[in-house]
Protein backbone atom coordinates (compact mmCIF):
# COMPACT_ATOMS: atom_id res chain seq x y z
CA UNK A 1 0.00 0.00 0.00
CA UNK A 2 1.36 3.51 -0.53
CA UNK A 3 2.65 6.14 1.76
CA UNK A 4 -0.45 8.44 0.60
CA UNK A 5 -3.23 5.88 0.89
CA UNK A 6 -2.20 4.32 4.28
CA UNK A 7 -3.91 6.69 6.53
CA UNK A 8 -1.07 9.29 8.50
CA UNK A 9 -0.86 10.98 11.56
CA UNK A 10 0.41 14.23 12.54
CA UNK A 11 0.84 16.07 15.86
CA UNK A 12 0.48 19.40 16.13
CA UNK A 13 2.10 21.29 19.02
CA UNK A 14 -0.67 23.65 20.11
CA UNK A 15 -4.06 22.88 19.37
CA UNK A 16 -5.76 27.23 18.74
CA UNK A 17 -7.24 27.70 15.52
CA UNK A 18 -4.40 27.42 13.25
CA UNK A 19 -3.77 23.73 14.46
CA UNK A 20 -7.86 23.31 14.28
CA UNK A 21 -7.89 24.39 10.34
CA UNK A 22 -4.55 22.30 9.90
CA UNK A 23 -6.71 19.58 11.16
CA UNK A 24 -9.44 20.44 8.95
CA UNK A 25 -7.23 20.44 6.34
CA UNK A 26 -5.44 17.06 6.77
CA UNK A 27 -9.10 15.47 7.37
CA UNK A 28 -9.49 14.72 3.70
CA UNK A 29 -6.18 13.69 3.32
CA UNK A 30 -6.89 10.51 5.17
CA UNK A 31 -4.72 12.20 7.76
CA UNK A 32 -5.73 12.36 11.50
CA UNK A 33 -4.28 15.12 13.75
CA UNK A 34 -3.16 14.97 17.16
CA UNK A 35 -3.16 17.92 18.95
CA UNK A 36 -0.69 18.73 22.47
CA UNK A 37 -2.18 21.68 24.09
CA UNK A 38 -3.06 22.55 27.84
CA UNK A 39 -6.16 24.90 27.19
CA UNK A 40 -9.28 22.49 27.86
CA UNK A 41 -11.53 24.60 25.60
CA UNK A 42 -8.70 24.89 22.65
CA UNK A 43 -10.00 25.47 19.03
CA UNK A 44 -8.93 22.17 17.62
CA UNK A 45 -10.31 19.79 20.49
CA UNK A 46 -13.30 19.11 18.00
CA UNK A 47 -11.43 18.05 14.63
CA UNK A 48 -8.45 16.42 16.15
CA UNK A 49 -7.59 14.28 19.15
CA UNK A 50 -6.60 16.57 22.13
CA UNK A 51 -4.13 15.84 24.63
CA UNK A 52 -4.81 18.50 27.60
CA UNK A 53 -1.56 18.56 29.02
CA UNK A 54 1.31 21.14 29.10
CA UNK A 55 3.70 21.57 26.28
CA UNK A 56 6.18 19.46 28.17
CA UNK A 57 4.74 16.77 29.30
CA UNK A 58 6.71 13.40 28.99
CA UNK A 59 3.61 11.39 28.21
CA UNK A 60 2.01 14.15 25.30
CA UNK A 61 5.14 13.97 24.12
CA UNK A 62 5.49 10.48 23.73
CA UNK A 63 2.30 10.11 21.93
CA UNK A 64 3.88 13.06 19.35
CA UNK A 65 6.28 10.87 18.78
CA UNK A 66 4.69 8.09 17.42
CA UNK A 67 3.16 9.99 14.78
CA UNK A 68 4.62 10.12 11.22
CA UNK A 69 5.80 14.13 11.59
CA UNK A 70 4.99 16.92 13.85
CA UNK A 71 4.36 20.88 13.29
CA UNK A 72 3.47 23.78 14.92
CA UNK A 73 1.16 26.29 15.29
CA UNK A 74 2.97 29.15 17.59
CA UNK A 75 6.55 29.50 17.70
CA UNK A 76 6.79 29.82 21.69
CA UNK A 77 6.40 26.25 21.84
CA UNK A 78 9.08 25.63 24.62
CA UNK A 79 12.45 24.25 22.91
CA UNK A 80 12.90 21.56 25.15
CA UNK A 81 9.93 19.90 24.06
CA UNK A 82 11.07 19.88 20.28
CA UNK A 83 14.14 18.60 21.80
CA UNK A 84 12.25 15.96 23.56
CA UNK A 85 10.58 14.87 20.13
CA UNK A 86 13.51 15.46 17.84
CA UNK A 87 15.47 12.59 16.48
CA UNK A 88 12.15 10.39 17.15
CA UNK A 89 9.55 11.34 14.39
CA UNK A 90 10.48 14.52 12.01
CA UNK A 91 9.92 17.92 13.53
CA UNK A 92 9.11 20.34 10.77
CA UNK A 93 10.03 23.07 11.21
CA UNK A 94 13.19 22.17 13.52
CA UNK A 95 14.20 23.57 16.60
CA UNK A 96 17.17 25.15 14.89
CA UNK A 97 14.61 27.24 12.41
CA UNK A 98 12.37 28.19 15.51
CA UNK A 99 15.36 29.30 17.73
CA UNK A 100 15.95 32.13 14.95
CA UNK A 101 12.00 32.77 14.09
CA UNK A 102 10.96 33.44 17.72
CA UNK A 103 13.63 36.03 18.46
CA UNK A 104 13.72 39.26 16.46
CA UNK A 105 17.29 40.17 16.99
CA UNK A 106 18.43 36.69 15.94
CA UNK A 107 15.58 36.24 13.17
CA UNK A 108 17.29 40.02 11.67
CA UNK A 109 20.43 38.54 11.73
CA UNK A 110 19.23 35.40 9.99
CA UNK A 111 17.80 37.34 7.16
CA UNK A 112 20.78 39.41 6.64
CA UNK A 113 22.55 36.22 6.11
CA UNK A 114 20.24 34.98 3.63
CA UNK A 115 20.16 38.28 1.65
CA UNK A 116 17.06 39.62 3.03
CA UNK A 117 16.42 43.05 4.28
CA UNK A 118 14.92 44.69 7.19
CA UNK A 119 13.91 48.08 9.05
CA UNK A 120 17.07 49.23 10.30
CA UNK A 121 17.41 47.98 13.90
CA UNK A 122 19.80 48.32 17.33
CA UNK A 123 19.38 45.64 20.10
CA UNK A 124 18.76 46.72 23.64
CA UNK A 125 19.83 44.37 26.14
CA UNK A 126 21.44 46.91 28.82
CA UNK A 127 21.30 50.24 29.87
CA UNK A 128 24.64 51.27 27.90
CA UNK A 129 22.61 50.06 24.72
CA UNK A 130 20.31 53.37 25.24
CA UNK A 131 22.36 56.49 24.16
CA UNK A 132 22.47 57.08 20.97
CA UNK A 133 20.29 54.15 20.37
CA UNK A 134 17.37 56.00 18.25
CA UNK A 135 19.76 57.83 16.16
CA UNK A 136 21.05 54.65 14.65
CA UNK A 137 17.90 53.57 13.47
CA UNK A 138 16.14 57.03 12.41
CA UNK A 139 14.42 59.34 13.18
CA UNK A 140 11.32 57.76 15.28
CA UNK A 141 11.20 53.81 15.95
CA UNK A 142 9.64 51.44 17.66
CA UNK A 143 11.09 48.92 20.08
CA UNK A 144 9.79 45.46 20.95
CA UNK A 145 10.72 42.93 23.26
CA UNK A 146 12.68 40.32 21.59
CA UNK A 147 10.65 37.45 22.09
CA UNK A 148 7.05 36.62 22.78
CA UNK A 149 5.16 39.67 21.07
CA UNK A 150 2.78 38.93 18.79
CA UNK A 151 -0.04 41.16 17.14
CA UNK A 152 1.61 44.69 18.10
CA UNK A 153 1.79 43.19 22.10
CA UNK A 154 5.10 43.75 23.57
CA UNK A 155 5.60 46.85 21.63
CA UNK A 156 6.13 50.54 22.53
CA UNK A 157 6.62 53.58 19.99
CA UNK A 158 9.93 55.94 20.29
CA UNK A 159 9.29 59.67 18.92
CA UNK A 160 12.98 60.81 20.46
CA UNK A 161 15.65 59.70 22.60
CA UNK A 162 14.34 60.57 26.03
CA UNK A 163 11.20 58.60 25.55
CA UNK A 164 13.93 55.07 25.04
CA UNK A 165 14.45 54.57 28.53
CA UNK A 166 10.81 54.73 29.52
CA UNK A 167 9.73 52.80 26.69
CA UNK A 168 12.06 49.82 28.13
CA UNK A 169 10.91 50.37 31.64
CA UNK A 170 7.41 49.81 30.29
CA UNK A 171 8.49 46.27 28.45
CA UNK A 172 9.80 45.26 31.77
CA UNK A 173 13.85 45.98 30.81
CA UNK A 174 13.68 42.63 29.17
CA UNK A 175 16.19 42.45 25.86
CA UNK A 176 14.47 44.03 22.85
CA UNK A 177 15.09 45.15 19.74
CA UNK A 178 14.59 48.89 18.64
CA UNK A 179 13.29 49.59 14.93
CA UNK A 180 13.71 52.49 12.75
CA UNK A 181 9.86 53.22 11.98
CA UNK A 182 9.34 52.51 8.39
CA UNK A 183 7.34 54.51 6.23
CA UNK A 184 5.54 51.81 4.35
CA UNK A 185 3.42 52.16 1.26
CA UNK A 186 1.68 49.00 2.27
CA UNK A 187 2.38 45.82 4.17
CA UNK A 188 2.10 42.22 2.02
CA UNK A 189 2.75 38.54 3.09
CA UNK A 190 3.95 35.16 1.31
CA UNK A 191 4.06 31.47 2.20
CA UNK A 192 6.78 29.46 1.33
CA UNK A 193 6.81 25.72 1.89
CA UNK A 194 9.75 22.99 1.18
CA UNK A 195 10.26 19.52 1.89
CA UNK A 196 13.59 17.81 3.34
CA UNK A 197 13.97 17.12 -0.13
CA UNK A 198 14.26 20.73 -1.13
CA UNK A 199 10.91 20.83 -2.95
CA UNK A 200 9.94 24.51 -3.04
CA UNK A 201 5.86 26.04 -3.42
CA UNK A 202 4.62 29.46 -2.29
CA UNK A 203 1.87 30.80 -1.90
CA UNK A 204 0.56 34.22 -3.70
CA UNK A 205 1.05 37.83 -2.73
CA UNK A 206 -1.34 38.89 -0.22
CA UNK A 207 -1.81 42.61 0.91
CA UNK A 208 -2.73 42.91 4.93
CA UNK A 209 -4.48 45.76 7.09
CA UNK A 210 -3.95 46.33 9.98
CA UNK A 211 -5.91 48.05 12.59
CA UNK A 212 -4.17 49.01 16.24
CA UNK A 213 -1.58 46.25 15.20
CA UNK A 214 -3.71 44.06 14.84
CA UNK A 215 -4.84 42.31 10.82
CA UNK A 216 -8.05 43.27 9.85
CA UNK A 217 -8.20 42.57 6.34
CA UNK A 218 -6.72 40.72 4.15
CA UNK A 219 -6.89 40.63 0.24
CA UNK A 220 -5.37 38.70 -2.64
CA UNK A 221 -5.43 39.94 -6.48
CA UNK A 222 -3.78 37.68 -8.74
CA UNK A 223 -0.53 39.20 -10.80
CA UNK A 224 0.83 41.46 -7.62
CA UNK A 225 4.18 43.15 -9.11
CA UNK A 226 5.79 42.51 -5.95
CA UNK A 227 5.16 38.55 -6.06
CA UNK A 228 8.51 38.20 -8.03
CA UNK A 229 10.24 39.82 -5.82
CA UNK A 230 8.70 38.67 -2.64
CA UNK A 231 8.92 34.85 -3.90
CA UNK A 232 12.97 35.54 -4.45
CA UNK A 233 13.00 36.90 -0.78
CA UNK A 234 11.17 33.69 0.94
CA UNK A 235 13.05 30.99 -1.50
CA UNK A 236 16.50 32.57 -0.19
CA UNK A 237 15.53 32.30 3.39
CA UNK A 238 13.48 28.54 3.20
CA UNK A 239 16.84 27.74 1.45
CA UNK A 240 19.55 29.82 3.94
CA UNK A 241 17.66 28.29 6.84
CA UNK A 242 16.34 24.55 5.50
CA UNK A 243 13.25 24.89 6.34
CA UNK A 244 10.92 21.73 6.78
CA UNK A 245 7.50 22.78 6.89
CA UNK A 246 6.38 26.18 5.92
CA UNK A 247 6.81 29.81 6.82
CA UNK A 248 5.13 33.45 6.37
CA UNK A 249 7.35 36.08 5.70
CA UNK A 250 5.63 39.74 6.40
CA UNK A 251 6.53 42.42 4.53
CA UNK A 252 7.00 46.22 4.85
CA UNK A 253 6.76 47.53 1.03
CA UNK A 254 8.84 50.83 0.48
CA UNK A 255 7.45 53.48 -1.97
CA UNK A 256 10.18 52.47 -4.34
CA UNK A 257 8.74 48.67 -4.35
CA UNK A 258 11.78 47.37 -2.62
CA UNK A 259 10.13 44.73 0.47
CA UNK A 260 11.66 44.40 3.46
CA UNK A 261 11.02 41.74 5.85
CA UNK A 262 9.29 42.79 8.77
CA UNK A 263 8.70 38.93 10.40
CA UNK A 264 8.50 35.51 10.08
CA UNK A 265 6.20 33.12 11.32
CA UNK A 266 7.20 29.74 11.37
CA UNK A 267 3.89 28.41 10.41
CA UNK A 268 0.60 28.83 8.00
CA UNK A 269 -0.58 33.06 8.86
CA UNK A 270 -3.65 35.02 9.46
CA UNK A 271 -3.13 36.70 6.26
CA UNK A 272 -3.01 32.90 4.23
CA UNK A 273 -7.00 32.43 5.79
CA UNK A 274 -8.31 33.42 2.18
CA UNK A 275 -6.62 30.33 0.78
CA UNK A 276 -9.27 28.12 2.39
CA UNK A 277 -11.85 29.35 -0.05
CA UNK A 278 -9.30 31.14 -3.22
CA UNK A 279 -9.65 28.15 -4.82
CA UNK A 280 -6.86 25.68 -5.51
CA UNK A 281 -5.11 23.96 -2.04
CA UNK A 282 -4.45 26.11 1.14
CA UNK A 283 -2.17 27.16 3.02
CA UNK A 284 -3.00 24.51 5.68
CA UNK A 285 -3.01 21.66 3.33
CA UNK A 286 0.32 23.22 2.43
CA UNK A 287 1.94 23.09 5.66
CA UNK A 288 0.48 19.21 6.11
CA UNK A 289 1.69 18.10 3.22
CA UNK A 290 5.32 19.89 3.59
CA UNK A 291 5.49 18.36 7.26
CA UNK A 292 4.78 14.76 6.13
CA UNK A 293 7.28 15.03 3.00
CA UNK A 294 4.58 14.71 0.48
CA UNK A 295 4.64 16.68 -2.98
CA UNK A 296 3.78 20.19 -2.65
CA UNK A 297 2.64 22.68 -5.56
CA UNK A 298 1.84 26.69 -5.08
CA UNK A 299 -0.96 27.46 -2.63
CA UNK A 300 -1.44 30.91 -4.58
CA UNK A 301 -5.74 31.45 -4.80
CA UNK A 302 -6.61 30.70 -7.77
CA UNK A 303 -9.75 33.75 -7.52
CA UNK A 304 -9.77 37.26 -6.28
CA UNK A 305 -10.54 36.96 -2.88
CA UNK A 306 -9.96 38.69 0.99
CA UNK A 307 -10.67 38.16 4.49
CA UNK A 308 -11.70 40.07 7.54
CA UNK A 309 -10.72 39.39 10.81
CA UNK A 310 -13.79 39.11 13.33
CA UNK A 311 -12.43 39.94 16.82
CA UNK A 312 -13.87 40.27 20.40
CA UNK A 313 -16.41 43.15 20.35
CA UNK A 314 -17.67 45.65 22.60
CA UNK A 315 -21.11 46.58 23.38
CA UNK A 316 -23.17 47.34 20.27
CA UNK A 317 -20.65 46.58 17.97
CA UNK A 318 -21.20 42.66 17.24
CA UNK A 319 -20.96 41.22 13.68
CA UNK A 320 -24.74 41.11 12.14
CA UNK A 321 -24.13 37.12 11.19
CA UNK A 322 -27.72 36.63 9.59
CA UNK A 323 -26.34 39.42 6.93
CA UNK A 324 -22.88 38.30 6.42
CA UNK A 325 -24.55 34.28 6.35
CA UNK A 326 -26.55 36.05 3.40
CA UNK A 327 -23.45 37.67 1.31
CA UNK A 328 -22.81 36.33 -1.95
CA UNK A 329 -19.04 34.74 -1.95
CA UNK A 330 -18.67 35.20 1.90
CA UNK A 331 -17.65 32.48 3.81
CA UNK A 332 -17.61 32.01 7.85
CA UNK A 333 -15.12 30.38 9.86
CA UNK A 334 -15.51 30.83 13.66
CA UNK A 335 -12.98 29.07 16.06
CA UNK A 336 -15.19 27.85 18.91
CA UNK A 337 -13.52 30.40 21.33
CA UNK A 338 -15.19 32.29 24.57
CA UNK A 339 -15.80 35.77 23.46
CA UNK A 340 -13.39 38.16 24.65
CA UNK A 341 -12.74 41.70 23.68
CA UNK A 342 -10.29 42.10 20.71
CA UNK A 343 -9.72 38.05 20.75
CA UNK A 344 -9.87 36.25 17.41
CA UNK A 345 -12.88 34.63 17.48
CA UNK A 346 -13.18 33.83 13.79
CA UNK A 347 -12.68 35.45 10.25
CA UNK A 348 -14.71 35.57 7.15
CA UNK A 349 -13.58 34.95 3.56
CA UNK A 350 -14.76 36.93 0.35
CA UNK A 351 -14.34 35.25 -2.79
CA UNK A 352 -15.25 36.59 -6.16
CA UNK A 353 -14.78 35.95 -9.99
CA UNK A 354 -13.17 39.42 -11.04
CA UNK A 355 -11.88 42.42 -8.80
CA UNK A 356 -14.44 44.82 -9.44
CA UNK A 357 -16.94 41.91 -7.85
CA UNK A 358 -14.65 41.22 -4.90
CA UNK A 359 -14.30 45.43 -4.33
CA UNK A 360 -17.86 45.64 -4.09
CA UNK A 361 -18.45 43.17 -1.80
CA UNK A 362 -15.99 43.33 0.43
CA UNK A 363 -17.05 46.96 0.73
CA UNK A 364 -20.95 45.54 2.05
CA UNK A 365 -18.39 42.46 4.25
CA UNK A 366 -16.75 45.52 6.11
CA UNK A 367 -20.01 46.84 7.52
CA UNK A 368 -21.40 43.61 8.63
CA UNK A 369 -17.86 43.62 10.84
CA UNK A 370 -17.46 46.46 12.93
P1 LIG B 1 4.71 43.17 14.39
O1 LIG B 1 4.03 42.46 15.54
O2 LIG B 1 6.14 43.43 14.62
O3 LIG B 1 4.41 42.53 13.07
O4 LIG B 1 4.01 44.62 14.33
C1 LIG B 1 2.61 44.77 14.14
C2 LIG B 1 2.33 45.90 13.16
O5 LIG B 1 2.87 47.15 13.65
C3 LIG B 1 2.99 45.72 11.79
O6 LIG B 1 2.25 44.87 10.97
C4 LIG B 1 3.02 47.16 11.30
O7 LIG B 1 1.74 47.59 10.87
C5 LIG B 1 3.39 47.92 12.55
N1 LIG B 1 4.86 48.01 12.67
C6 LIG B 1 5.66 47.19 13.38
N2 LIG B 1 6.96 47.52 13.25
C7 LIG B 1 7.00 48.59 12.44
C8 LIG B 1 8.06 49.42 11.91
N3 LIG B 1 9.35 49.21 12.21
N4 LIG B 1 7.71 50.44 11.08
C9 LIG B 1 6.41 50.66 10.75
N5 LIG B 1 5.38 49.93 11.22
C10 LIG B 1 5.65 48.91 12.05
Amino acid sequence: MSALFRAGTLGILGGGQLAQMLALAALPLGVRVVVLEPDPQAPARGCAEHIQAPYTDAAGLERLSQCDAVTLEFENVPLSALAQLEGRVPVRPAASLLVRSKHRAREKEALHEAGAGTAPYALINTEADLPGALERVGRHGVLKTAELGYDGKGQVRVAAQADLDPAWTELGRVPCVLEGWVHFAREVSLGVARTAGGELAFGGLIENVHRAGVLRLSVYLPGDPAEAQARELARRVAERWQLEGLMTLEFFELPGGELLVNEVAPRVHNSGHLTQDGGGVSQFEAQVRAALGWPLHDFAPKLPCAMVNILGWVEGQEPDWQAILKLEGARLHLYGKAHKPGRKLGHVNLVAHDEATLWAQLSRLEMLIP
